[in-house]
């Protein structure tokens, strides 16, 4: 329920309408919300599945449209204007309320908000200008990571540094945009900690989940990570200390390093993340009705694995779904999107009773994976 509000919510409003938003649909219909999306974009995947406008960040009267009669509204797509994000939470109740997007759109102020937390992260510096860079590759060293502070993701808007020759190159390519550089970490391992608060400040955390990107996308997830009993212990509390102070309501998502065996977080999603993917089949709870029950107010659900679980992304390429379904404890989701090269067109999860038995499914994804990209290249 909304607060002072004596009825249940039933219809949610989300901005945004990928993929994310498509599934947090499907996962609302069994509770009996329904959600309406607001995307710019032509043709949107959630579209395909519930009720979706169609208009700019910007447009006044398309956000009062969009606003009309939801009990609730949230957001999947963490570039979304914030100005639009306040007008609808003047009209609604927002989840997770603007400022958690605030602290997540630019690298440079997320940064600064978790060390401001005590959560550690790779050294960085502002770089505004040629001389900054120079002093901020002097104070951090080679390799080194150049990012756009806005607009990156998946990998995007980035440059690695190795010697001082590749300067030049870099900052004619991002200088335009205002840019941190980041010490490049030399990680043992990736993971990820997806955690949920609801209205009554509760809080349960996922299993840490272990990553593994292929040029800056997520290509994998395995759960439980095995040997991570005290990363889990400093990954919980980091996730505690950065919801408490946002006052979240929602899922959050924190993506770490792992190095010299500590934690150093990378970055922060103020919302459902792919790396969570594989709660819909094999958690107790999936991460997007959790999302829904706690920006409805409604109890949350437990976020424990059932044996072990795994996601593979499919990226630019669909394989034969009879041969994906023919492996034991996979299932297959599709996005509704036409494959392009490094598109994201859907997933692949696999549940199992132990680790050994998932990865040896996962083996056989990849094989058809690397058949499907094959061809789709050739
Ligand atoms: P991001 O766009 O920041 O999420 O980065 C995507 C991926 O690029 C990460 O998951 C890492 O695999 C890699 N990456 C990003 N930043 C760094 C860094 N500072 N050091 C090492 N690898 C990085």
């Amino acid at each position: 329920m909304n607060p002072g509000d004596a009825r249940p919510a039933r219809t949610v409003g989300v901005l945004g309408g990928g993929q994310l938003g498509r599934m947090l649909a499907l996962a609302g219909y069994p509770l009996g919300l329904r959600c309406r999306f607001l995307d710019p974009a032509e043709e949107s995947p959630a579209g395909q599945v519930a009720e979706c406008l169609r208009a700019p960040w910007a447009d006044a009267a398309g956000l009062e449209r969009f606003a009309a009669g939801l009990d609730v509204a949230t957001f999947e797509f963490e570039n979304v204007p914030v100005a639009a994000v306040r007008a609808l939470a003047e009209r609604v109740p927002v989840h997770p309320r603007p400022e958690a997007l605030i602290a997540k759109q630019d690298r440079l102020d997320e940064k600064r908000f978790l060390r401001g937390l005590g959560v550690p992260t790779a050294p960085f510096a502002e770089v505004s200008s040629r001389a900054q860079l120079d002093a901020a590759v002097a104070e951090i060293g080679f390799p080194a990571v150049l990012k756009t502070r806005r607009d990156g993701y998946d990998g995007k808007g980035q440059a690695v540094l190795r010697v001082p020759a590749d300067l030049d190159q870099a900052w004619a390519r991002l200088g335009a945009h205002p840019l941190i550089l980041e010490g490049f970490i030399p990680f043992e391992r990736e993971c990820s900690l997806l955690a949920v608060r609801g209205h009554d400040g509760a809080v349960l955390c996922y299993p840490l989940a272990e990553n593994v990107h292929r040029g800056g996308i997520l290509h994998r997830s395995l759960v439980p990570m095995l040997g991570a009993e005290t990363l889990t212990m400093h990954a919980e509390r980091h996730a505690r200390a950065v919801l408490g102070a946002l006052d979240y309501v929602g899922v959050l998502a924190i993506e770490f390093f792992v190095h010299g065996g500590r934690l150093l977080a990378n970055e922060m999603a103020p919302r459902v993340h792919n790396s969570g993917h594989w709660t819909q089949d094999g958690a107790i709870t999936s991460q997007f009705e959790n999302h829904l029950r706690a920006i409805c107010g409604l109890p949350l659900g437990a976020t424990a694995v059932r044996g072990a679980a795994a996601m593979i992304n499919l990226i630019g390429a669909i394989p034969d779904p009879a041969a994906i379904l023919a492996i034991p404890g996979a299932k297959l989701h599709l996005y509704g999107k036409t494959p392009r090269p490094g598109r994201k067109v859907g997933h692949v999860n696999v549940c199992a009773e132990d680790t050994s038995e998932v990865l040896a499914a996962m083996a056989r994804i990849e094989a058809l994976l690397a058949r499907a990209t094959g061809v789709a290249e050739g």
